[in-house]
This record gives structure tokens, C-alpha cells and sequence, in this order.
């Protein structure tokens, strides 16, 4: 038994796609996981898929940018899960458009979710981790952090998680707590199709044409992440902190 087992997880925006993956990945790694996302209800079922194969979860409806929110879901996790040790920052919205259309609401959800989320998910959970003298974040950032057009609110967003990731793992790492961020690249989500649909194209044409651009000949699945963030996640990578790591299919930085 490693002691991982005794750890609890959070995952944010985990009731589908990379977060549900990571969750999964958490719970299979021998974590007990809470699964955060909107819909309580699908919190729900997904942390059912998790106990139904032997594992240990909680659903807990949550808006990781509604400070009240994220207090009673962190509360809520702590007192029937154990205190949280390990925190996968991943819930996560799109509002794309070109900049001369983009409105103030779009600018600011997407900040909401991403930065502000992630701020007040990590400052409820960091007390759990300070006393615990350990601690794991995982941040997901994207390759558009490096600019992506029609993207200036979420490629904003996702380089300042970089930031927000690189300062957490300097003021807390005395704490043994390291924060460590992930980018992905094309991963085949419903966040990846839904932009199809906006674009107006088909799915599978879209994966194929993003494909051909990436080394590796593939797009990403929510497993390709869920590897990287078991890694970050776990007792052996104490000594990694402060890192930015391209799961793309290929050299993005
Ligand atoms: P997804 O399938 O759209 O899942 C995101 C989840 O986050 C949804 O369940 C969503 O709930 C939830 N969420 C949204 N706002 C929330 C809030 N305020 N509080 C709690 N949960 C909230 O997206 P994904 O593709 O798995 O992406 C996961 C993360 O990876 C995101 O941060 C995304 O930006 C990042 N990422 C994805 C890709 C990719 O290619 N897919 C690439 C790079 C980075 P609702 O469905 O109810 O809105």
C-alpha cells in the first residue's frame, strides 16, 4: 500500500472530459477523489462510475468562481472525505471571438472561471495542505497561452495560470506543497466540439485536419492529460514544482 492511499483529491470540472479523467486517474492511483463541477447531479454519477469500479469518491456541486461556493464544497469534502492534499485545478469555459466582438461578459466569465476559480479553490484548499506539511496542485493551462486567435480572453487566462502557478510553487513549496501546471494541446472533449460547432465544422474532419499537424500523427485524449496529472500528483514528484508541461503531441514551448 503506498501512502497514497491515504490522500484526498479535488478535481475541479470533473464530471466529464480531462477533469473526469483526472478523477478517474486519482481514484485508480488510490485516492479518495471529489469531483466539483456545476451540476451536482453529474458530480454525482461520476463519482458513482468511480465507487462502482472500487474506488472512494464524492460528488459536490460547485462554482469554483463563487467564493461561498467553493468555502462550503472544500468544507463539505474535508468533512466527509478527508482533508484535501491534492487539488487538479481544472474546470474551465470557452468564450471565443475575435477581439472587436468580444463582449465585456465574455472577457469576464472566462477570467472568472480560470483565474478566479483557481484562486479561490487554492486558497481554500492550501490551510488542508499547510498543515498537512504536503501538498499537490495541478493548474491546467493550454497551449494557447502562447495566443491562439479568437482566443484573447482564455489565451490571457491560461498564460496567467502560468504565472498563478509558478508563484504558488515559490511561497508554498516550505510548506511541501508543490503547484506544477499542465498544457494541452487538441484533446477530444465536448470543449473541442463544441468549437467545431461553432466554426461550423464537422468533429472528426476537425480531428483529422489537427491530426496531421501534430508530431505525433494523433489528437489528444482526456487520458493523455489524466498520465501527466498523475505524475505531478504523486509522492515521487516532490522535487518538480514550479513546471510548465506541453502534453500536446509534439515540442509547444
Ligand atoms: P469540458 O469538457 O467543457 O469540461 C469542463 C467542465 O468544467 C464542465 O463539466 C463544466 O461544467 C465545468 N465548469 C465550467 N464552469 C465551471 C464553474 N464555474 N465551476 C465548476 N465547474 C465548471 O472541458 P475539457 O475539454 O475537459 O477541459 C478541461 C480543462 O482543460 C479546461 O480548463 C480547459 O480549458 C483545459 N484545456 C482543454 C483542452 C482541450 O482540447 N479540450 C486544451 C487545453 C486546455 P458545465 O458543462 O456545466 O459548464
Amino acid at each position: 500500500m503506498t501512502e497514497d492511499t491515504t490522500r484526498t483529491a479535488i478535481v475541479t470540472g470533473a464530471a466529464r472530459g480531462i477533469g473526469a479523467a483526472v478523477a478517474t486517474r486519482l481514484a485508480k492511483d488510490g485516492m479518495a477523489v471529489a469531483i466539483l463541477d456545476l451540476d451536482e447531479g453529474a458530480c454525482q454519477a461520476a463519482a458513482q462510475q468511480i465507487t462502482d469500479a472500487g474506488g472512494r469518491a464524492l460528488g459536490v456541486g460547485c462554482d469554483v468562481s463563487d467564493e461561498a461556493s467553493v468555502a462550503a464544497a472544500v468544507e463539505r469534502v474535508a468533512a466527509e472525505l478527508g482533508a484535501p492534499t491534492v487539488l487538479v485545478n481544472n474546470a474551465g469555459v470557452l468564450r471565443d471571438n475575435l477581439l472587436f466582438k468580444m463582449s465585456v461578459d465574455d472577457w469576464d466569465t472566462v477570467m472568472a472561471v480560470h483565474l478566479r476559480g483557481s484562486f479561490l479553490m487554492t486558497r481554500a484548499v492550501q490551510k488542508y495542505m499547510t498543515e498537512a506539511t504536503y501538498g499537490r496542485i495541478v493548474n491546467l493551462s493550454s497551449t494557447s497561452a502562447q495566443g491562439n486567435r479568437g482566443q484573447v480572453n482564455y489565451s490571457a487566462a491560461k498564460a496567467g495560470l502560468q504565472g498563478f502557478t509558478k508563484t504558488l510553487a515559490i511561497e508554498l513549496g516550505k510548506f511541501g506543497v508543490t503547484a506544477n501546471a499542465i498544457a494541452p494541446g487538441f484533446i477530444v472533449t465536448d470543449m473541442t466540439a463544441a468549437t467545431a460547432k461553432r466554426v461550423g465544422v464537422d468533429f472528426e474532419d476537425m480531428q483529422k485536419f489537427a491530426a496531421k499537424e501534430i508530431p505525433v500523427q494523433r489528437v489528444g485524449r482526456p487520458e493523455d492529460i489524466a498520465a501527466a496529472a498523475s505524475f505531478f500528483c504523486s509522492e515521487d514528484a516532490g522535487f518538480v514544482s514550479g513546471q510548465v508541461l506541453y502534453v500536446a503531441g509534439g515540442p509547444k514551448d
